[in-house]
Protein backbone atom coordinates (compact mmCIF):
# COMPACT_ATOMS: atom_id res chain seq x y z
CA UNK A 1 0.00 0.00 0.00
CA UNK A 2 1.56 3.30 -0.79
CA UNK A 3 0.64 5.60 2.19
CA UNK A 4 1.72 8.79 0.09
CA UNK A 5 -1.80 8.54 -1.40
CA UNK A 6 -3.56 8.72 1.95
CA UNK A 7 -1.89 11.95 2.91
CA UNK A 8 -3.90 15.17 1.78
CA UNK A 9 -1.52 18.54 1.09
CA UNK A 10 -2.87 21.68 1.88
CA UNK A 11 -0.84 24.77 0.41
CA UNK A 12 -0.76 27.94 2.56
CA UNK A 13 -1.28 26.00 6.61
CA UNK A 14 -1.09 27.63 8.83
CA UNK A 15 0.58 30.43 6.91
CA UNK A 16 1.92 31.57 3.37
CA UNK A 17 4.66 29.26 1.95
CA UNK A 18 3.81 26.37 4.37
CA UNK A 19 2.70 22.69 1.87
CA UNK A 20 1.23 21.37 5.32
CA UNK A 21 1.13 17.37 5.05
CA UNK A 22 -2.57 16.50 6.52
CA UNK A 23 -2.84 13.18 7.35
CA UNK A 24 -6.40 13.00 9.05
CA UNK A 25 -7.07 11.54 5.58
CA UNK A 26 -4.51 8.57 6.61
CA UNK A 27 -6.43 8.66 9.88
CA UNK A 28 -9.68 7.92 9.07
CA UNK A 29 -9.25 4.83 6.35
CA UNK A 30 -9.28 1.25 8.47
CA UNK A 31 -6.29 -0.03 6.04
CA UNK A 32 -3.88 2.97 5.54
CA UNK A 33 -4.66 3.47 9.47
CA UNK A 34 -3.52 -0.50 10.23
CA UNK A 35 -0.86 -0.43 7.67
CA UNK A 36 1.27 2.68 8.88
CA UNK A 37 0.87 1.42 12.35
CA UNK A 38 1.50 -2.29 11.82
CA UNK A 39 4.63 -0.33 9.73
CA UNK A 40 6.00 1.75 12.01
CA UNK A 41 6.04 -0.88 15.24
CA UNK A 42 7.59 -3.78 12.57
CA UNK A 43 11.48 -2.58 12.97
CA UNK A 44 11.05 -2.66 16.70
CA UNK A 45 8.87 -5.97 17.71
CA UNK A 46 12.20 -7.67 19.14
CA UNK A 47 13.39 -4.23 20.67
CA UNK A 48 12.22 -4.85 23.75
CA UNK A 49 10.69 -1.56 24.15
CA UNK A 50 9.38 0.00 27.33
CA UNK A 51 7.83 2.82 26.15
CA UNK A 52 6.89 4.75 23.24
CA UNK A 53 7.06 8.33 23.39
CA UNK A 54 4.77 9.84 20.97
CA UNK A 55 4.78 14.46 20.81
CA UNK A 56 1.78 16.27 20.51
CA UNK A 57 0.09 16.24 18.94
CA UNK A 58 -0.19 13.96 16.18
CA UNK A 59 2.60 11.95 17.51
CA UNK A 60 0.18 11.40 20.44
CA UNK A 61 -2.65 9.28 17.72
CA UNK A 62 -0.50 6.73 16.06
CA UNK A 63 2.49 6.72 19.00
CA UNK A 64 -0.50 5.28 21.37
CA UNK A 65 -1.39 3.02 18.56
CA UNK A 66 2.51 1.36 17.86
CA UNK A 67 2.71 1.02 21.82
CA UNK A 68 -0.24 -0.98 22.03
CA UNK A 69 1.34 -3.29 18.62
CA UNK A 70 4.21 -3.82 20.63
CA UNK A 71 2.66 -3.97 24.16
CA UNK A 72 4.80 -1.34 25.09
CA UNK A 73 3.34 2.26 27.50
CA UNK A 74 3.11 5.47 26.13
CA UNK A 75 4.48 8.65 27.05
CA UNK A 76 3.38 12.05 26.07
CA UNK A 77 5.86 14.84 25.05
CA UNK A 78 3.95 18.12 25.48
CA UNK A 79 3.93 21.46 24.55
CA UNK A 80 5.10 23.61 27.98
CA UNK A 81 2.43 24.19 30.67
CA UNK A 82 0.31 21.60 29.35
CA UNK A 83 1.68 18.18 31.80
CA UNK A 84 -0.07 18.47 35.25
CA UNK A 85 3.01 16.91 37.72
CA UNK A 86 6.52 17.51 38.02
CA UNK A 87 8.29 18.37 34.19
CA UNK A 88 11.87 18.43 32.49
CA UNK A 89 11.49 20.95 29.71
CA UNK A 90 14.00 21.63 26.44
CA UNK A 91 13.87 24.36 23.82
CA UNK A 92 14.26 24.30 20.55
CA UNK A 93 14.16 27.37 17.89
CA UNK A 94 11.35 27.99 15.39
CA UNK A 95 11.76 30.35 12.17
CA UNK A 96 11.18 33.07 14.58
CA UNK A 97 11.99 33.07 18.04
CA UNK A 98 12.28 29.67 20.27
CA UNK A 99 9.42 27.07 22.13
CA UNK A 100 9.61 24.15 24.24
CA UNK A 101 8.64 20.65 24.83
CA UNK A 102 7.86 19.14 28.29
CA UNK A 103 7.85 15.09 29.82
CA UNK A 104 7.27 14.30 33.25
CA UNK A 105 10.36 13.12 35.43
CA UNK A 106 8.78 10.30 36.31
CA UNK A 107 7.32 9.02 32.83
CA UNK A 108 11.35 7.16 31.41
CA UNK A 109 13.29 5.31 33.90
CA UNK A 110 16.86 5.10 33.93
CA UNK A 111 17.61 2.67 31.50
CA UNK A 112 14.43 2.14 29.62
CA UNK A 113 13.76 1.73 25.89
CA UNK A 114 11.84 4.47 24.79
CA UNK A 115 10.91 4.48 20.59
CA UNK A 116 10.35 8.26 19.85
CA UNK A 117 7.94 8.75 17.68
CA UNK A 118 6.31 11.61 15.65
CA UNK A 119 4.30 12.62 12.69
CA UNK A 120 6.28 14.30 10.35
CA UNK A 121 10.28 15.36 10.66
CA UNK A 122 10.86 18.66 9.14
CA UNK A 123 13.57 21.02 10.46
CA UNK A 124 14.05 17.97 12.95
CA UNK A 125 14.54 20.70 15.81
CA UNK A 126 11.25 19.31 17.75
CA UNK A 127 12.97 15.68 17.45
CA UNK A 128 16.37 16.70 18.89
CA UNK A 129 14.43 18.37 21.94
CA UNK A 130 12.67 15.32 22.54
CA UNK A 131 16.06 13.07 22.33
CA UNK A 132 17.54 15.47 24.89
CA UNK A 133 14.41 15.25 27.49
CA UNK A 134 14.40 11.32 27.19
CA UNK A 135 18.04 11.05 27.25
CA UNK A 136 18.27 13.22 30.23
CA UNK A 137 15.74 11.29 32.58
CA UNK A 138 18.16 8.22 31.78
CA UNK A 139 16.19 6.46 28.56
CA UNK A 140 17.87 4.70 26.39
CA UNK A 141 16.50 5.11 22.29
CA UNK A 142 16.07 1.82 20.01
CA UNK A 143 14.97 4.01 17.37
CA UNK A 144 13.04 7.34 16.15
CA UNK A 145 10.06 6.82 14.06
CA UNK A 146 8.18 9.51 11.64
CA UNK A 147 5.24 8.98 9.48
CA UNK A 148 6.19 11.69 6.82
CA UNK A 149 10.00 13.43 6.41
CA UNK A 150 10.47 16.08 4.59
CA UNK A 151 13.98 15.08 3.24
CA UNK A 152 14.61 18.52 1.57
CA UNK A 153 14.71 20.07 5.09
CA UNK A 154 17.64 17.75 6.15
CA UNK A 155 16.19 16.71 9.68
CA UNK A 156 18.06 14.01 9.57
CA UNK A 157 21.31 16.20 10.70
CA UNK A 158 20.18 17.39 13.64
CA UNK A 159 19.57 13.55 14.82
CA UNK A 160 23.08 12.59 14.07
CA UNK A 161 23.53 9.12 15.50
CA UNK A 162 20.02 8.18 16.13
CA UNK A 163 18.41 5.14 14.27
CA UNK A 164 15.97 7.44 12.21
CA UNK A 165 13.43 5.80 9.88
CA UNK A 166 10.47 7.40 7.85
CA UNK A 167 7.64 5.31 6.13
CA UNK A 168 7.35 7.81 3.50
CA UNK A 169 9.60 10.92 2.05
CA UNK A 170 8.97 13.46 0.52
P1 LIG B 1 10.44 20.21 12.91
O1 LIG B 1 10.75 20.49 14.35
O2 LIG B 1 10.82 21.35 12.01
O3 LIG B 1 11.02 18.89 12.45
O4 LIG B 1 8.86 20.13 12.79
C1 LIG B 1 8.20 18.97 13.13
C2 LIG B 1 6.85 19.25 13.74
O5 LIG B 1 6.13 20.26 13.07
C3 LIG B 1 6.01 17.99 13.70
O6 LIG B 1 5.36 17.83 14.95
C4 LIG B 1 5.03 18.24 12.57
O7 LIG B 1 3.75 17.76 12.93
C5 LIG B 1 5.02 19.74 12.35
N1 LIG B 1 5.21 20.11 10.94
C6 LIG B 1 6.28 20.76 10.42
N2 LIG B 1 6.15 20.98 9.11
C7 LIG B 1 4.97 20.43 8.75
C8 LIG B 1 4.26 20.27 7.50
N3 LIG B 1 4.73 20.74 6.33
N4 LIG B 1 3.07 19.62 7.51
C9 LIG B 1 2.58 19.13 8.66
N5 LIG B 1 3.19 19.23 9.86
C10 LIG B 1 4.37 19.87 9.92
Amino acid sequence: MDLLKYIREVPDFPKPGILFKDITTLLKDPAALDTAVRRLADPYRNEDVSVVAGIESRGFILGAAVARDLGAGFVPIRKSGKLPSQTASANYVLEYGTDSIEIHTDAVTPGQRVLLLDDLLATGGTMEAAVSLVKGLGGQIPGISFLIELTALDGRSRLKGENVTALVSC
